[in-house]
């Protein structure tokens, strides 16, 4: 398996963010980062995508778009979607429409800042997903960079703390859209998990001070994704889009706040008498599953089975068990920075599901 960095849900100049496609690149190529999805509020920007190489280091850019409906007020239900070439922004008055109409359109969809509480004093309204009957979509933005710093925020101080120092913002996804996600995969949905930055790298003017508050360095080995693809990127736009893109929908994926630490070489996977499976796969439970978890480095590790902590390692770099129990099974990682225990790693599942009911187990 190839492991590749991607960030994604980042704004640009085509809406309210303060970056050209090419800074925006430059920035993630200076981060390290392997790829990065640029989405502008309801518009499918044209002939950005592609490779860009700065100091003989290469990033590939790929566009999507976030759409919400703009008539709505306060304008809920954001989606982030990816992978489709028209423009389905007029869709939006009707989410499971626009659902659709991606899909037929060959893209994938995730639920954007799922719980996103108001700040008023900053002048931003709540923008949380109201619309729950929905269905078709590939998963959710579990973790948002700027979503939580609407939770950790009190007041102008914090807010200009925060602003000068971001990287103490970071702590784990919101509890209720974990609680969210645990609760949609019960109920025998496949949810991919993606983490979002939702980068805007805003010019402010704090007192006498102008700065770029959050910019896309910040943003960009923050909260990433990465991406095990079955082989290495080539360099191709058209090819590469789609392994990415269909990495991602799949949740073939883990999240990881590289913050503190790389999360590079995180993996999580599965293993019955007859195959293995990665994160975002499904497996029979046959005779017994067993599921092997490996960190780059020690900290303290959860495996939850259902929403439910099933097994705890502290200060660990491995876990493994064996389960002949189905159900959703996936992983968390905590570790100390900046003097608090914040969230590291947020694995996509792992789908053990019961052994068909009428095999056939002869041939006459
Ligand atoms: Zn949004
Ligand atoms: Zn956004």
């Amino acid at each position: 398996m190839e492991e590749i960095s991607l960030n994604l849900h980042v704004h640009s100049v085509y809406s309210d963010g303060s970056g050209t496609h090419e800074e925006i690149a430059r920035a993630a190529c200076q981060s390290g980062l392997d790829a990065v999805i640029v989405t502008d509020h309801n518009v499918l920007v044209g002939g950005k995508e592609g490779y860009y190489t700065f100091n003989d280091r290469r990033v590939l850019l790929l566009i999507g778009e976030e759409i919400h409906d703009q008539n709505r007020q306060p304008p809920k239900n954001h989606l982030l979607v990816f992978g489709t070439n028209r423009e389905l922004a007029p869709f939006a008055p009707d989410p499971q429409n626009l659902i659709n109409q991606i899909k037929f359109a060959g893209g994938s969809s995730f639920i954007a800042h799922p719980v996103d509480p108001a700040l008023p004093f900053i002048g931003e309204d709540d923008y949380s997903w109201v619309d729950w009957s929905v269905n078709g979509y590939s998963g959710i933005e579990l973790w948002n960079g700027f979503s939580e710093l609407k939770t950790v925020v009190d007041g102008y101080p914090s807010a200009i703390f925060y602003a000068f120092f971001p990287q103490f913002m970071a702590h784990n996804p919101l509890p209720e859209t974990l609680k969210r996600w645990d609760a949609l995969m019960a109920s025998g949905k496949k949810v991919s998990a993606i983490g979002g930055s939702d980068a805007h790298a805003l010019h402010k003017k704090l007192g006498p001070i102008r700065r770029t508050v959050f910019p896309y360095s910040y943003h960009f080995s923050s909260i990433n994704n990465h991406l095990l693809l079955p082989e290495p990127l080539k360099g191709d736009l058209a090819y590469d889009r789609g392994v990415v893109l269909t990495a991602l929908a799949r949740g073939n994926s883990f999240i990881g706040y590289d913050l503190p630490l790389p999360t590079r070489g995180f993996r999580f996977s599965a293993s019955n008498r007859k195959g293995n499976a990665i994160m975002g796969d499904e497996i029979t439970v046959e005779d017994g599953v067993t599921l092997q978890i490996k960190l780059p480095e020690k900290a303290d590790l959860r495996l939850l089975c259902d929403g439910q902590v099933i097994r705890e390692w502290k200060k660990s770099t491995n876990g493994a068990m064996i389960t002949t129990k189905s159900g959703v099974y996936r992983v968390e990682a905590c570790l100390p920075y900046l003097g608090k225990t914040r969230g590291w790693i947020y694995s996509n599942p792992i789908y053990i599901r019961p052994n068909p009911e009428n095999r056939r187990c002869h041939d006459d």
